[in-house]
């Protein structure tokens, strides 16, 4: 896949970077990834030079989003990856998260619930040669065959906490949730302790597009 990558792009693109560390996000390998991943090609074409680097959500179709890179940084910063770090995402939505923690080094495993959306960002993620492990499914259910995870992150609005997504987080893992009905959720770090206990911590209020719960398929 050709990638057109122009000059205007690279530019606001680090104007984006510099927008992201104004509003308070230090974590340098975040920033460098931020930096280096187109994110207009993650959009609909037309929309490419003018939104790809806002820090704002915008459309992708089938009623969803792409996250605001604000919300991508903050939620990545909070997972600590490292190299082969084994993360199950939910919500592939665009792919762009799914690019930020596979060029940090993850080994990424994602599900999407929305069938049109699945298909095209699975070809996307590939046509990019990224490795990674794309899944048609509902995230309330995460993905047994795989697990244990050593993060969890959940992409969209939860209105509670999953059940069997914390049975699938490793002991010492780390699950970043957004948790909230509505409009609004809270952004909430799960961290699964040696004997099992979950450590909860909350970090203020962010928008999702809710976690679609008994959708038909
Ligand atoms: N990480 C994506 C976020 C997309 S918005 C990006 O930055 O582009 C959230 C995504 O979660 C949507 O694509 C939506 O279809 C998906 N989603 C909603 N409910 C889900 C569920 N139960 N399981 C898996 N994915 C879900």
């Amino acid at each position: 896949m050709i990638i057109e990558d122009t000059f205007l792009h690279q530019g606001l693109r680090k104007q984006l970077v510099e927008t992201l560390k104004g509003k308070g996000i230090k974590n340098e390998a975040v920033l460098n990834v931020i930096g280096k991943i187109p994110r207009h090609i993650y959009f609909d074409k037309v929309f490419h030079n003018k939104f790809a680097y806002q820090d704002v959500a915008f459309p992708i179709g089938a009623g969803q989003t792409i996250s605001q890179p604000y919300t991508v940084a903050f939620q990545t910063d909070l997972l600590q990856i490292k190299k082969g770090t084994k993360v199950l995402e939910i919500g592939t939505g665009s792919g762009y998260q799914t690019a930020v923690l596979c060029e940090l080094g993850a080994k990424v495993y994602t599900i999407e619930r929305q069938r049109e959306l699945f298909t095209k960002t699975k070809r996307l993620l590939h046509d990019l040669n990224y490795r990674v492990n794309t899944f048609f499914g509902d995230g309330f259910i995460g993905k047994e065959a795989f697990a244990p995870y050593d993060c969890i992150i959940i992409t969209c609005g939860a209105p509670h906490i999953p059940k069997d997504l914390v049975k699938q987080l490793k002991v010492g893992g780390r699950m970043v949730i957004p948790i909230g009905k509505g409009d609004i959720q809270i952004m909430t770090l799960i961290e699964k302790l040696e004997d099992g206990i979950l450590q909860k911590t909350e970090f203020g209020e962010f928008s999702f597009v809710p976690m679609l719960e008994d959708k038909q398929y």
